[in-house]
């Protein structure tokens, strides 16, 4: 089964996120087997991205979401790796600044959408203002529940405007986030990753879980669907991201455009 369908949240069918184990490799058995593929879906990405841009037509938008330690940042630096950095635009969305916070929570996610032609990343996205804002009541309920609705009519919006838009939400347990701010706390290159913060949301983590669930039922739909990565092991989680990303791309089969003249007819002199 191709790992679209495998992982996907059915658009107006529950994510079932308790139902989905964070240590599944579907289709692998361990990380030397999947080595080979990972580079050929690096190199495919590669040429997939150069003919969308050539093409200037479309764009992508790649939503990356995931409870501290999920492998955000570690995805960009490993399946993105091959790509051009001429038409490609990472985002990342911190806090909301002052002025921020004085528009409408699309507003400076609007800004950041991918022009015709170019890859864009978010790393974290519109979705932490159905998350963290619900989890620490930053909003009223009468506030952030609507935006369910008001995020897929954004999001069809950029689709029927030219952006085809994949979301992953990068799963993992509550053991393997232990496990990895451990680390950052041992190990020296990986202090400056760690926010003491990181240990209270840890006490969070259902009422996490809660929120991701109601977000990817409510948000997974024809025109962008969600896909749960599973994500405690690294290689698979960049195996699964470039794999998805390499068939969403393959469908989408950007050409490189017909020139406007002839050019057997044309001598350079
Ligand atoms: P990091 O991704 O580790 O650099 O952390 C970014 C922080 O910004 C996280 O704690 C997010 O929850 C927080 N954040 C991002 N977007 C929002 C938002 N819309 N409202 C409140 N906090 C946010
Ligand atoms: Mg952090």
């Amino acid at each position: 089964m191709k790992l679209t369908q495998e992982l996907i949240v059915k658009p107006g069918k529950a994510a079932k996120l308790k139902h989905r184990n964070p240590d599944d490799t579907p289709g692998f058995r361990d990380k030397s087997e999947a080595e080979e593929t990972l580079e050929k879906n690096i190199k495919r990405l590669a040429n997939l991205q150069f003919r969308l841009y050539a093409e200037q037509k479309r764009a992508v938008l790649v939503v990356l979401q995931g409870i501290d330690a999920a492998g955000k940042d570690g995805t960009i630096r490993h399946v993105m790796s091959g790509l051009n950095p001429q038409s490609c635009r990472v985002t990342a969305f911190k806090t909301p600044s002052a002025e921020e916070r004085a528009h409408h929570f699309l507003w400076r996610i609007d800004k950041a959408v991918p022009t015709r032609g170019e890859i864009g990343i978010f790393n974290r996205s519109h979705y932490e203002d159905v998350l963290v804002v619900r989890v620490h009541n930053l909003a009223p309920k009468s506030v952030w529940s609507e935006r369910f609705e008001q995020i897929n009519a954004f999001e069809k919006l950029l689709t029927d405007n030219g952006v085809t838009i994949v979301k992953f939400f990068l799963m993992i347990t509550k053991d393997e986030q232990k496990r990895r701010l451990e680390s950052r706390l041992q190990d020296p290159d990986k202090n400056w990753k760690f926010t003491p913060s990181d240990l209270a949301e840890r006490k969070w983590w259902g009422d996490y879980l809660k929120a991701f669930e109601d977000a990817l039922t409510k948000c997974s739909t024809p025109w962008a669907p969600w896909y749960v990565i599973p994500a405690n092991k690294k290689w698979f989680r960049n195996l699964a991201v470039s794999q998805i990303l390499v068939e969403t791309l393959g469908k989408m089969d950007p050409r490189f455009p017909k020139p406007a003249f002839d050019p057997a007819k044309l001598v350079v002199k």
